[in-house]
């Protein structure tokens, strides 16, 4: 039972509210709603398309927290409902998007649709109602490195001026629009400009976040098992993928692109204290990732397929890896984003959030999820005879 003294990082105690938490059915979603539901008296709505994510939240109503979660089934683009949610509650919360790599070279429209022109209605209720919003945005709005455009043997490439990613400094850098992989990016930073000038000019308490490759369990899908067979997830689900069905990871472009991985645990604790300490959390944009966890996407591979093979007590295959071409793996208009080291200053001062877990540990966690969850499915699927 979640305790009436809990206070906030100024020692004021902290009052229960309402959360309307649109996407909750989501990756991030359920383990957001999971953190309020058992460890604060906080109540959600709960709005998605699917809850498959977080039926275990919902059902049996024995649960402890049984009452202080409704959840509705509803997808933001047409429903009338979504302005008496946002009124109903105290606190928005939207992770709603189209955010999946693959799609966005391969559906721009959609994606586009997704993360501006369906965003808008959830700013425009919350400013015209004086509710507070948390938007979840993207690491990706900083796009490429300033360092990727100087020469390979360049110096400076080194210097951290050039690379570290700022909240408050950083340009937005993006390739040419034939290179559809930025219609996310864009359109994320553009929905940032609009709640910021909703903040400017109107009074709305905002708070904006931009993940930098939050990962867990329950992120994206298994293609074939709980998703469609040809669907692309994001890195993790996609290599484990191959490695529940003993597949070469397939490395895009030689995996030399970098990313730093953040568990998702870690990234929750941040969320929460966002929500619990607005007079902090308002008005600014957080970087949320662990710049401690940097790798290449080869070498997370390479460690993805040892932790595997201890979690699964399977030898790894003698060529666990192969190179593929983004156009052969996303087609043509992919790009990327060449390096992405979260400036951890404005959140570490607001919220004094740090993330704890290493990266070995937690794909230890989640690989050990991934396996427990899909191995014998896995199993199933390969045995049956393929359709001739
Ligand atoms: P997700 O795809 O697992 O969750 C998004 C949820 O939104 C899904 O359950 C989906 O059904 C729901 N949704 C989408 N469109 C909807 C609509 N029109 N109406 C109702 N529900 C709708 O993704 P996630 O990883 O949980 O990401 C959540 C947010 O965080 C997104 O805005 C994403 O852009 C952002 N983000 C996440 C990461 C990360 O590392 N996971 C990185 C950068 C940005
Ligand atoms: N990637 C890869 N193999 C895969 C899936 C992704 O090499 O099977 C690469 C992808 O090209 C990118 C990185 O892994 O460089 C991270 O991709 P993800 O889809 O997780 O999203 P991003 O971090 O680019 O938003």
């Amino acid at each position: 039972m979640a305790s009436a003294a809990r206070v906030d990082l100024d020692g004021n105690p902290i009052k229960p509210i309402t959360i309307c938490m649109i996407g909750a059915g989501g990756f991030i979603g359920s383990h957001l709603c999971e953190k309020l539901l058992s460890e604060t008296p906080h109540k959600v709505l709960a709005l998605d398309v699917y809850n498959d994510k977080i039926k275990h939240l919902l059902e049996p109503d024995t649960l402890p927290w049984a009452g202080r979660i409704q959840f509705h089934r509803l997808n933001i683009k047409q429903d009338s409902r979504l302005e008496g949610l946002i009124k109903m509650a105290d606190l928005t919360i939207n992770l709603a998007a189209i955010c999946t790599p693959a799609d966005y070279n391969t559906r721009p429209l959609d994606t586009i649709y997704s993360n501006f022109i369906d965003a808008l209605p959830v700013v425009k209720y919350c400013s015209e109602n004086n509710k507070r919003l948390i938007h979840f945005s993207t690491c990706e709005v900083y796009g490429k490195t300033i360092g990727s455009f100087l020469p390979k043997d360049s110096p400076l490439r080194k210097d951290p001026e050039y690379y570290v990613l700022k909240e408050d400094e950083s340009p937005c850098i993006f390739g040419p629009i034939e290179k559809q992989r930025w219609s996310y990016a864009c359109a994320k930073q553009l929905i940032e400009r609009l709640i910021y000038a909703e903040g400017a000019e109107n009074g709305l308490e905002f708070t904006i976040v931009r993940p930098f490759n939050w990962i867990g369990p329950r992120m994206d899908f298994i293609p074939g098992i709980d998703g469609p067979s040809e669907g692309v997830p994001r890195v993790l689900a996609c290599f484990s993928n191959c490695l529940l069905r003993g597949e070469p990871l397939k490395l895009v472009d030689g995996g030399q692109s970098q990313r730093t991985f953040v568990y998702i645990k870690d990234a929750i604790e941040a969320v929460l204290l966002m929500i619990e300490n607005p007079a902090r959390a308002n008005g600014h944009i957080f970087n949320v990732g662990n710049p401690n966890n940097e790798v290449t996407v080869r070498q997370l591979a390479e460690i993805m397929i040892q932790v595997y093979s201890n979690v699964s007590g399977e030898p790894s295959l003698e060529k666990p890896t192969i190179d593929v071409s983004s156009k052969e793996f996303y087609g043509e208009g992919y790009d990327d984003s060449d390096k992405r080291i979260p400036d951890m200053t404005i959140i570490n001062k607001q919220l004094g959030w740090n993330p704890k877990t290493s990266l070995w540990d937690l794909l230890e966690s989640t690989l050990t999820y991934q396996h427990r969850t899909y191995a014998e499915a896995i199993k199933k699927v390969l045995a049956k005879p393929v359709a001739s």
